[in-house]
């Protein structure tokens, strides 16, 4: 006789807490494409979907790699010329008390490995709002729940330190701080850096700094590190070949752990279990990170002159346009601007893309302050695409809120 399975499988419960919207809006957007209009991509900060091309240094490092026969098992935490490179330009940013390194697939798993062994159920992990939805999404599936701070619009969205104060309990284990800022392009100061890393040192926290877009300061003031602003506190510096060198597809990121020597190494033996576990980060890309870090850095002159145009017309545009305000972005390639609309952010960007076929994201897709409405842009395409998706996007204003 045979048996036939009649239960579904269900997924996880913990995963109704999961949501990653800038995905999320790609079946709005198939429903347009579906009924035969391109889709104007301004949701996803890939700038190989825009005139921006990874340096050809590194892809023929890779490629170098490759044939020289690096298609094997790499090390878990990363080839050592690799190592030696990160810890190299972490000196360079000033970071002095380098514990470890690693090499992750991507930053992405670099936040899935340092919070997996960090936190156990209960406690807590103070994030930003609005925030990169990924570390909402690492925290449902540990089933750990959210604990976020206010970045403050009206101070530039910096974070906001009582709320930071206000938020952190007995059970709150560290602190994620994006610099520069996914979604609003804010950079922080050196002194609010200080000021966090007190924070950290009065309640034993760890601090989590994503600096993937340290490199993509797009008025050429300087970046301060975290790690370097505090090297007594356990600082995990978070970077990568995503953004900076412009090669998202190969899925290479990397940890810096910094700090006290005593305070930091039954964490970081945690960390490397972990990192074993999942054998280890692609193999052949790996070459590509001392070309890139110790290679020619002219890409970056380049990439910022087309960020700094391209920010510029998407500032003309926030302020000439009614019922629309931004703080202007200083890094990363990300615009935020707020909204005075009658109803929620997320119907205006779905009826953007069905109207006028412009993908933006809402801000209720990154959290926001209640009775706040923005959207993000990302404002790398050409001057001129920009140009048609902001008279697109205005023109849906007038007519929907006329
Ligand atoms: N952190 C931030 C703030 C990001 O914006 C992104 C990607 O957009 C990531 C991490 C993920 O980077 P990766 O491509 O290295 O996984």
């Amino acid at each position: 006789m045979s048996l036939t399975q009649t239960r579904e499988i269900a997924a996880a419960s913990r995963l109704e807490h999961v949501r990653y919207a800038i995905r999320d809006l790609a079946c709005v957007a198939k429903e347009v494409t579906d009924s035969g209009h391109a889709i104007l991509p301004l949701n996803i900060g890939d700038p190989l979907n825009f005139d921006f091309q990874t340096p050809a240094h590194m892809i023929d490092a890779v490629h170098k790699a490759m044939r020289d026969g690096k298609n094997g098992y790499a090390p878990s935490s990363g080839i050592p010329e690799a190592l030696n490179a990160i810890r190299g330009e972490a000196c360079r940013k000033g970071i002095t008390t380098i514990q470890d390194v690693f090499v992750t697939s991507g930053v992405s798993e670099t936040v899935d490995v340092c919070l997996a062994a960090l936190l156990n159920p209960g406690d807590d992990l103070l994030t930003p709002c609005p925030d990169y939805p990924l570390y909402s999404a690492v925290l449902a599936k540990l089933g750990v729940g959210l604990n976020t701070y206010y970045l403050s619009e009206d101070n530039g969205w910096q974070p906001d330190l009582d709320d930071i104060r206000k938020k952190i309990t007995s059970r709150t284990r560290g602190i994620v701080l994006i610099n520069p800022n996914n979604p609003t392009g804010s950079v922080c100061t050196r002194q609010m850096l200080e000021q966090i890393a007190d924070l950290a040192r009065r309640h034993n926290l760890i601090i989590f700094a994503d600096e993937i877009y340290d490199k993509l300061i797009i008025d050429d003031d300087p970046h301060v590190a975290m790690a370097a602003a505090a090297p007594d506190v356990p600082v995990i510096t978070f970077g990568g070949l995503s953004k900076n060198y412009l090669a998202p597809g190969w899925r290479i990121g990397w940890g810096i752990a910094s700090g006290d020597t005593s305070l930091v190494k039954p964490y970081l033996e945690g960390v490397n279990k972990l990192l074993r576990a999942r054998l280890c980060a692609n193999h052949p890309e790996q070459y590509a990170i001392k070309s890139a870090l110790e290679g020619p850095q002219d890409h970056l002159i380049e990439v910022k002159r087309k960020l700094r145009s391209r920010r510029d017309l998407t500032m003309k545009w926030c302020n000439d346009t009614p019922r629309v305000s931004c703080v202007a972005p200083r890094g990363a390639f990300y615009a935020y601007p707020s909204i005075d609309i009658p109803e929620g952010d997320d119907a205006f960007v779905t009826e953007l893309i069905r109207q006028k076929y412009v993908m933006v994201v809402h801000g209720s897709g990154f959290g926001q302050r209640p009775g706040t409405q923005h959207f993000r842009i990302v404002f790398l395409p050409d001057e001129k695409t920009l140009a048609s998706a902001y008279s697109a996007i205005g023109d849906l204003l007038r007519e929907r809120y006329a």
